[in-house]
């Protein structure tokens, strides 16, 4: 078994809904076609049973039709109603010739009546139910004869009770009617037979009275009220007795496209047709079971197949279902492990990222202490001249005060301050060089730190006479970073501008220009150098990479002049400038206060 979870989309609730209403529109074609052919057949099998039902009741009546018109020949008969009306021995004698012919014709009863309508002869003489002394003149038949035409009735027997068909004839003395031959046919064994067969026949007269029927129940009942004239004629001829002519109530009830009749709660398709030369009409009902069955029959094989066919629909969508979540849980599995994969080698290159800017940090001090020992050569005669200097004053003061020379000796030691001042500030930015950032975070000024730098290397410049150009625009250049770090930026810029400008015959300036644009603050850090080859290009920030031959050049200027830019969130772009030297434009985002 499997379980109905699944999911309904909007698109396969469409496709069901569709094959439901197409199967439901399919059932109720193949429901109504079914209804409709079987109504048909039905119909046609009715018309056949009907004639073949109206032929043996015909037969049945014509087979005794000549024995009246014979026993009206008969000249015994003939002196019975002219010489022997009153001779009961006589009369006797043609009944038991009556009794005799009914024994081999086998007809219901024979007999004779005189033409006041008394029975004279009759084959039953010898019955508890013998015909003979009544008087039938009220029977239509007896008219009929006796008026000279052959008479046709059915009726109950007033003495036997027995229904019956009555045929007259007719008896004549030379032209003049001197009584009538009456054969009297039980129909009965006909009723019964159509009973037997189970079948559902009944025959109405003009007055739409059921006097022949396979069910007993219906027999003298009307289909329609019978006018009150009528119904007195019918009591007055006591054609059915003391039948009161219940009416049988039918219904038209429509029945896959044809009209069912019913009656009693049953329905039926009735086919109806009139027997010749009579006022009859035969009908015969036939049950719309077979068509209710085969609709039914239809139905449940429709919704069986719809339901199979949904179970089957489902159960492949289950198996789907199945398959597509089978393959699921393995991609999930399969990028879990991706995942825990990716985590490992998250966690290790967090590690590296660690080790390397330990790694960094150290490399910023070295470079810093390699540019320390690039420098000292310069810082050092930077500083014997103050020194010579301040030797020559202190030996001038003290001739000037011996000669009391209060003039000049207040000039020399004005100088002498002045000259260690100078001093001063160059161990002063020596020491802030070399020393190792904290890397506090905080708002710096971008101006402050290019021109903390250009002091820095002045002595440089001095030595290599390089002319330093500082344009900046006049809004605050303030980044978040730490100064210390800026300044080692610049510195290693205009240090590697200096290294560019060495051989150079022309004018040897670093041009510096500093503004800001869309909250960010750009540097550009130009140079009137060799430039940059496109191999150095590439290489720029590679760590050791230099292109300089001397001991001081470790190739790590750059390296850690990026990782600092980085650092403080900034962009560095190396290029040429169109009329030589190199240029590197620097960008960071502005600090805005909040
Ligand atoms: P180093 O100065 O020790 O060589 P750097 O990383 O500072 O190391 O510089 C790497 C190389 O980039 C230098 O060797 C040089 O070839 C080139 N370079 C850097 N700045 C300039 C410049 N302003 N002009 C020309 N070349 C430069």
């Amino acid at each position: 078994m499997f379980s109905f979870t699944y999911q309904f989309s909007r698109q396969v609730l469409g496709g069901w809904i569709f094959v439901i209403v197409i199967g439901s529109l399919s059932i109720w074609l193949a429901n109504y076609w079914l209804g409709a052919s079987t109504a048909l057949e039905l119909r046609k099998t009715s018309r056949e049973r009907l004639s073949l039902y109206e032929a043996t009741l015909l037969g049945e009546l014509d087979k005794y039709r000549y024995l009246p018109f014979v026993l009206s020949g008969n000249e015994d008969v003939k002196e019975l109603l002219t010489t022997f009306q009153d001779d009961t021995y006589f009369a006797n004698k043609v009944s038991q010739s009556l009794a005799e012919t009914n024994n081999k014709a086998e007809a219901n009863v024979l007999y004779i009546m005189d033409k006041k309508g008394n029975t004279l002869a009759s084959s039953n003489w010898q019955d508890e139910t013998s015909f003979v002394g009544h008087n039938y003149s009220f029977r239509p038949y007896f008219q009929d004869a006796i008026e000279g035409r052959e008479g046709r009735f059915f009726a109950i027997g007033t003495i036997s009770g027995i229904p019956g068909f009555f045929m007259s004839h007719p008896v004549y003395e030379d032209s003049s009617i001197i009584g009538a031959a009456v054969v009297k046919v039980n129909l009965t064994p006909l009723q019964q037979q159509w009973n037997d067969g189970g079948e559902n026949v009944f025959i109405t007269d003009g007055n739409g009275v059921i006097f022949l029927a396979s069910k007993k129940d219906w027999l003298y009942k009307s289909l329609r009220p019978i006018p009150s004239k009528q119904l007195q004629k019918l009591h007055q001829i006591r054609q059915y007795g003391a039948s009161n002519f219940d009416i049988l109530g039918t219904n038209h009830v429509s029945v896959a496209g044809d009209l069912a009749t019913e009656i009693e709660g049953n329905r039926y398709l009735e086919t109806k047709q009139d027997i010749a030369n009579t006022d009859w009409k035969i009908h015969y009902l036939v049950s719309v079971s077979p068509i209710t069955e085969n609709q039914r029959t239809i139905v449940a094989i429709g919704i069986g197949v719809i339901v199979t066919l949904l179970v089957l629909a489902l159960f492949i969508r289950e198996r789907r279902q199945k398959v597509i979540s089978t393959r699921r849980a393995l991609e999930a599995e399969k990028m879990e492990n991706m995942n825990r994969q990716l985590e490992i080698e998250i966690e290790e290159r967090r590690r590296t990222e660690k080790e390397l800017r330990a790694a960094q940090d150290g490399l910023v001090q070295a470079g810093k202490l390699a540019a320390l020992g690039q420098m000292s050569a310069a810082i050092a005669y930077e500083i014997n001249q103050p020194i010579a200097a301040i030797q020559n004053d202190v030996s001038n003061c003290v001739t000037y005060l011996k000669d009391e020379n209060d003039q000049e000796l207040n000039s020399s030691l004005t100088e002498i301050s002045s000259l260690t001042e100078k001093m001063g500030m160059i161990t002063a930015q020596l020491k802030n060089f070399a020393r190792k950032s904290s890397m506090k975070i905080r708002p710096i000024d971008v101006v402050k730190a290019i021109n903390r730098a250009g002091h820095l290397m002045q002595p440089v410049f001095n030595a290599q006479t390089v002319h330093l150009e500082i344009r900046t625009t006049p809004e605050a250049m303030l980044i978040s970073g730490d100064e210390i770090r800026l300044e080692q930026v610049f510195v290693n810029l205009y240090r590697n501008a200096v290294d560019a400008m060495k051989f150079i015959k022309d004018e040897k300036i670093i041009s510096i220009n500093a503004s800001v644009i869309d909250n960010q603050v750009n540097v550009t850090v130009s140079d009137t150098g060799t430039g940059l080859e496109d191999h150095v290009l590439n290489k720029l920030y590679d760590p050791f990479f230099t292109t300089k031959s001397n001991s001081e050049s470790l190739g790590l200027g750059l390296s850690i002049t990026y990782g600092i830019i980085k650092d403080l969130k900034g962009e560095i772009q190396a290029s040429n400038n169109p009329d030589g030297g190199a240029c590197f434009v620097l960008s960071f985002p502005r600090y805005i206060e909040k």
